[in-house]
């Protein structure tokens, strides 16, 4: 690639993909400047990047850099379009992209591409599983907001490789050329309207990923989605649908309990190995995108049978004395933890809480009403989520400090036969670093108590 040879390139913030792509950036013979507005002095990246030519510019961010003439900003996706750098650089007509473009710039391997509001880590890994199973040349490697940096996975794929990419609408907002050869749109639920400013902007976003594709090339759709059927008018890609409800038999579907696709019975859908409508969609989703790279059915039923779910997204922990718990720390919104709800015939010992966005429960509400016998809250929303339950009926509403107490009473409030599940419904930041963290502080909690 001689895109970015001699070019001069502004990589803003120093986070995981803005160190990335200011390596890969020097590797291909840009001259790099790096920027954040954090000062950062002390991070050995800092020196590392410097080792390797850049020019690092940390605390401040001095518009007087654009004197350096840049043909391109590269951001951190996370970084708003209305920070002063990329307001000046969309001022200037400078084209403002985000990881993935470069990845997909230097990777030889073929792209397979999710995007979606949610479902989009569990599908890309069973996509993952599936095309890298037995493989007779080549791998199948996930990467992107799965949370393994889309640079560096693209400059060891060869040819015969896949890129399983998982990519966020503010990834998506940063491209111009990516050209999945198959595209999956799990669903398009509201959200992230913060940094969208419009549901409008939001669906825009989403649909950069079908933009450059031709007749060559899948989309693979939700189709019990109205506004999903619509938006599919848009590509000139071959439309794949997918539908758990049976909309359509186009694609991959369900039909008398069995997953199907075009026609054929692939297996039955009581014998997908997480819990579910939702994972039913999922399945469906990388079914179909398996079968379009012609992977074997053997292949794919392996791998459903036996995938025990993403960490921290309805992961199944353990079960002990009858009890089966599962961690849902992903469940940073109320969807999630909607769909959470939904996903089990047994009685639930809920624990939920965390940041508070100024959202009321209520939505919730019916689903409280039918799933939970226990509800343990804990974090910034527990008041909130307290008077919703309360709302709802449920028998026992217990009020803690933290999840760590929050969990042996949920244990003691849960009997033979119940699911002791984390779904927060928010964001967990307001006593974690991230939701993984707390996920894991969930695990040990249940072990304390399992061991
Ligand atoms: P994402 O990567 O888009 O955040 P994940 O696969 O990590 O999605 O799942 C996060 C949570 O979203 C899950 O724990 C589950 O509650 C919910 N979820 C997963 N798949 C779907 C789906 N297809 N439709 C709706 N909700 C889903």
């Amino acid at each position: 690639s001689t895109t970015y040879q001699d070019q001069a390139v502004l990589v803003l913030g120093l986070g995981k993909s803005g160190f990335n792509a200011a390596k890969l950036l020097l590797k291909l013979g840009a001259i790099v400047t790096v920027n954040d507005g954090k000062e950062q002095e002390d991070n050995p990246q800092v020196a590392q990047l410097r080792e390797l030519g850049a020019t690092v510019i940390t605390g401040s961010h001095p518009l007087a850099l654009f004197e350096r003439n840049f043909a391109y900003l590269f951001k951190n996706p996370g970084i708003r379009y209305d920070n002063p750098m990329v307001a000046e650089a969309i001022a200037r007509k400078i084209p403002v992209l985000t990881e993935p473009e470069l990845a997909y710039e230097v990777s030889e391997a073929q792209w397979v591409s999710v995007t979606g509001s949610n479902g989009k880590t569990t599908t890309t890994t069973l996509i993952t599983l599936m095309l890298d199973e037995n493989r007779t040349q080549g791998h199948a490697y996930a990467a992107g907001n799965i949370g393994i940096p889309l640079s560096a996975v693209a400059q060891k794929v060869t040819a015969a490789d896949v890129m399983v990419t998982e990519l966020s609408s503010f990834q998506l907002l940063g491209t111009t050329t990516v050209k999945p050869k198959i595209a999956v749109l799990t669903n398009i639920y509201e959200a992230h309207l913060d940094y969208h400013g419009s549901r409008a902007n939001y669906v825009a976003a989403k649909m950069r990923l079908i933009q450059n594709q031709t007749a060559d090339d899948f989309f693979v759709v939700n189709w019990d989605l109205p506004e999903l059927r619509e938006l599919s008018r848009q590509t000139k890609a071959q439309v794949v649908p997918f539908s758990r409800l049976g909309n359509s038999e186009a694609g991959a579907y369900v039909k008398d309990g069995q997953l199907c696709f075009k026609g054929e019975v692939i297996m039955p859908v009581t014998d997908i190995n997480v819990p579910g409508d939702h994972n039913i969609e999922n399945a469906l989703a990388a079914i179909a995108a398996a079968k379009l790279m012609d992977q074997s059915n053997d292949a794919i039923i392996d791998v459903l049978t036996t995938f025990t779910g993403v960490k921290h997204r309805m992961q199944f922990v353990t079960s002990y004395e009858g009890r089966r718990f599962y961690n849902d720390s992903k469940a940073t919104n109320m969807e999630a933890t909607e769909v959470a709800l939904k996903s089990f015939k047994q009685p639930i010992v809920l624990l939920a809480g965390g940041l508070d966005r100024g959202f009321t429960f209520e939505p919730l509400l019916p689903l409280l009403k039918e799933h939970v016998k226990a509800i343990i809250l804990y974090g910034e929303t527990k008041q909130l989520l307290a008077q919703t339950a309360r709302e709802a009926g449920i028998p026992v509403i217990k009020i803690v400090d933290n999840l760590t107490k929050a969990v042996p009473e949920a244990y003691a409030a849960s009997e033979a036969g119940d699911v002791v599940l984390l779904s927060p419904a928010c964001a967990s930041w307001d006593q974690f670093q991230t939701f993984e963290e707390r996920g894991d502080v969930f695990i040990k909690a249940v072990e304390q108590i399992t061991d």
